[in-house]
């Protein structure tokens, strides 16, 4: 079965492996800093016990990482 995936930069082939944070990880639309992250999109929710690890692509060329969020329950 071919589940390869391929780099949107370059081409290359994405290597699988998972990304985590123990800390939540946020997403905007702007570029400006904020002093608080009321109202932002959380994309990967605050580790509690254990630290959940989402499934996701690498190019170790461009390094362009690829992952779905909310693929667990958070
Ligand atoms: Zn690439």
């Amino acid at each position: 079965m071919d589940d390869n995936a391929w780099c949107p930069e370059c081409g290359n082939e994405l290597k699988q492996g998972y990304i985590f944070s123990p800390r939540r990880i946020c997403w905007s639309d702007s570029p400006d800093s904020i002093f608080a992250d009321f109202g932002s999109e959380t994309l990967i929710g605050d580790a509690w016990l254990k630290v959940k690890k989402v499934p996701a692509l690498r190019c170790k060329e461009c390094r362009v990482v690829i992952f779905k969020h909310r693929e667990q329950n958070i």
